[in-house]
This record gives structure tokens, sequence and C-alpha cells, in this order.
């Protein structure tokens, strides 16, 4: 029996013209650090096991996502590669037809182990977290975590050939903002099979840290480096902003002093099962109760198209003012 085919013409179309072709997916919310932007010191509560999607469930949304127009996946968490088995995940989301990039965001201090049968089972590129060059303040941004284990992840991540392989560094006011020279040198020697990209730090509830806009970040990189050259190709399906640092690429991504909420793309599937619509609102429904209460493909994917069409046109956060974002980061996933 022939089966009904699904709609071809992209659907994830907001009210506001914003095709949703980038699908975030935080597949745990437990993490082995505690980075001081991200977690409290003793952890969070976290979910109990069969509170997070299953990997099945995971893959349903990808499927009946995909003939709605998504393209592109990326694994985050909390830490992807502490959930148990995450190739089974990794393989399962990459044999859907029509996801054509599959990315994880990693803090990779297991990466070292991990790279190459990631890769193997469909991983196509990866975004490592790094916040310091230097192993004591490392260790103490990231509450413990080891820098020489995330080196050698990044090593192991350039040999799997997942390139080019993205530094994170999310830079904060008086703890790190003194290192963004000399992160961009040491990258410098690695590039073009790394690029660097400079987060502005998002206040979650408490305004713990100071953010440092892009454009400062930018006119120290030109006092050093002289001008930095506009990368006119889009680069991947982000929001950051490129600029050539002959081989490097150096990325920007601003959500506070730069909001890039008009052409926003993404949607982000939550550890719990809820499906953002925008990073900074507590929004929409958990699918997971969807998903288990017997839903049908057709029913699952004129929620997901209501969802999208009901997407906020932005946020209102600022450097020191304005909302801080809503919920923990390691549920939401970046
Ligand atoms: N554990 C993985 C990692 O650290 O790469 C993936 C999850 S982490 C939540 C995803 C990204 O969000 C990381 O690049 C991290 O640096 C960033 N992040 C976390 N909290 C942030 C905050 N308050 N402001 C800006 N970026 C943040
Ligand atoms: Fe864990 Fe990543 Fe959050 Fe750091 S940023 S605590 S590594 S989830």
């Amino acid at each position: 029996m022939l089966l009904p085919e699904r709609p071809t013409t992209p659907a994830l179309l907001d009210r506001f013209g914003r095709l949703h072709d980038y699908l975030r997916v935080s597949v745990t919310d437990r993490c082995n650090f505690r980075c001081v932007y991200c977690l409290p010191e003793d952890g969070t509560t976290w979910l109990p096991r069969d509170g997070v999607l299953h990997y099945e469930e995971i893959v349903r949304v990808v499927r009946v996502l995909a003939p709605m127009g998504l393209r592109r996946v990326r694994l985050t968490g909390g830490e992807p590669t502490i959930r148990r088995d995450i190739e089974a995940l990794v393989a399962g989301i990459a044999a859907v037809p029509g996801i054509t990039d599959l990315t994880m965001t990693t803090n990779a201090h297991r990466f070292a182990t991990q790279a190459a049968a990631l890769k193997t089972a469909g991983l196509r590129r990866v975004n490592i977290s790094i916040d310091s060059l230097d192993p004591a303040r490392f260790a103490a941004i990231t509450r413990g975590g080891d820098l020489h284990a995330v080196l050698a992840g990044i090593d192991a991540a350039v040999d799997a050939g997942l390139l080019p392989v993205k530094l994170n560094m999310v830079v904060m006011g008086g703890q790190n903002d003194d290192e963004v020279v000399s992160m961009a040198r040491w990258a410098l020697e690695r590039a073009p099979a790394v690029q660097l990209r400079f987060i502005e730090y998002m206040p979650f509830d408490q305004r713990l840290h100071a953010g440092v806009p892009a454009a400062e970040l930018r006119r120290r990189l030109e006092e050093a480096f002289g001008a930095l050259v506009p990368v006119r190709e889009r680069q991947g399906g982000g929001p950051a902003t490129h600029w050539q640092l002959d081989p490097l690429v150096v990325g920007f991504i601003a959500p506070i002093t730069e909001h890039f909420c008009a052409s926003c793309n993404r949607l982000r599937l939550l550890a719990d099962g809820h499906l953002r619509t925008c990073l900074a609102h507590e929004d929409t429904p958990s699918l997971r109760d969807v998903l288990r209460a017997g839903t049908s493909d057709d029913e699952l994917g004129t929620l997901l198209r209501k969802i999208v069409r009901g997407k906020p046109a932005g946020h209102q956060a600022e450097l020191d003012g304005g909302t801080a974002f809503e919920g923990v980061m390691t549920q939401i996933g970046g």
C-alpha cells in the first residue's frame, strides 16, 4: 500500500516569515562540568531519567520535522557526550532523509576517545567550548575541568575530520576577557582546521557576570592584528557574524548587543521535551507528554506547525538591564 506523501513545501515558516530549518537538541541536562555562567556550583535539580526524551522520541521529532523543511540538527546539553551510547542517537538522526547537517556542541572532556566513533556514526562537525588557555583559570571557570583533556579532545576532533572545529569562548569581563587576543593567536596556529567564536554572556535569572560587547572584542583584536575583513559568504546555519584574520575565521555571537532575532532560524528541543521557539521564552507545551500519549505523526506535525507559528518576534535582554533569559541553560542547550 502506498502511504500518502508528506507535504514537501516548507511548513516551518512563522508569522514573521522566518523559516526554521535548524533544530538544537539538548540530549541531557546533566554535565561533567559546572561552568560558572551556566550552572550553580552544587548543580541543579536534575530531571529524573524518564523525564528526559528517549532516543526514539528525539529521532521521531526529527523525522516529522524533516519533510516540513528541517535540514540541520545540533546535539547539545548539558554535556551530550556523557549520555550513554550517544553514537546511536547520532546514527539515528543521520539516517533521517532530508537532514544534511548533523553537528554537536561539547566541552570535549571525553572527546579524545569518542571523536572517531561519532564521525563514523554520522556526525559532521563539532563546536567545542574553551574559555581559557590557563589550566588553573580553566579549572576555576568550569569548576573542575581539565584543560589538557579538552585540548586532547580538540586534537582528536581535528584528526577525525570533524572540520572546521569551532572553538567557543564565552567572554566575561574581569574573568577571561584579557585572553581574547592570546586565544586568537593560539587558534591562528591551528587554522583553518579550527575557527574561533566569541560569545556574549547571557544572563539567566541572576546577572552574575559582566558581559563584554562583541564590538569591543573586535576593537581589541584589530588593535592587536590590524583590520578584520568581514566574511561575506554565510558560514554554517547559526547567528554568528564572521571575520577573516587570515587564515583564521573569527565569529562573534552577540545575542545581547547585536540581536539576531529577525533572522532566527532555530528551534530548540529541550531535554524534558519542551520545544522552545525562542531561547529567551518558556512558551511551549511539552512534546514528551504528547509523544507518550499515542499521538500520530500527522497530529504531531500539526502541533509543530502551530508552535512555530506562535513564535515571538524576539527578546529584550540587554547587557546590564532588560529581561534575563528564563530557565536552566543545560536543559535548553545554548
Ligand atoms: N556542554 C556543552 C558545551 O559546553 O559546549 C554543550 C552545552 S552548553 C549549554 C552550549 C553552549 O552554551 C556552550 O558554548 C556554552 O559556552 C554556552 N553557554 C552556556 N551558558 C551560557 C551563558 N550564560 N551565556 C552565553 N553562553 C552560554
Ligand atoms: Fe556543562 Fe556546557 Fe554548561 Fe559548561 S557550558 S556547565 S560544559 S553544559
